[in-house]
């Protein structure tokens, strides 16, 4: 599935969506600084620590979710959030306090791909050397 955020004209700074009500669900990373507020179907993808599908970005607001194995009709489709937290491009890290419940479960989650477990860093960097 393609989604495609450049569309989205209203974009705004960390400390702009801090002083604002919007709350901190559903804001994307577009680059330089700025975020956009998604409500497509991609921004409802959870976290899971051993995700179905990854997002593949062909720019910064353009993206791509493709699964990574067969997904079963019904179930959830996750993403490893880390793996696409471009946040860290201007020194912005967030962490996520992780209930996934997959046995891999690494209840810390942040936007700093180094700190993936070494399993999952060999796991998903075969996903970014992709394309
Ligand atoms: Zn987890």
């Amino acid at each position: 599935m393609f989604y495609d955020l450049t569309k989205i004209k209203k974009r705004y700074t960390l400390k702009e969506i801090e002083k604002s009500n919007v709350g901190s669900e559903h804001w994307e990373y577009i680059g330089r600084g700025k975020y956009v507020l998604d409500f497509s179907y991609a921004s409802y993808v959870n976290h899971s620590c051993d995700p179905n599908a990854y997002v593949e970005f062909k720019t910064l607001g353009k993206r791509y979710l493709i699964a990574l194995r067969p997904i079963k009709k019904g179930e959830e489709i996750t993403k490893d959030y880390a793996l696409e937290a471009v946040d860290q491009i201007d020194n912005e890290t967030w962490i996520l306090d992780c209930k996934c419940g997959s046995k891999n479960c690494r209840k810390k989650v942040s936007g700093d791909f180094s700190n993936c477990q070494r399993r999952s860093k060999r796991k998903n960097c075969r996903i970014y050397l992709h394309g």
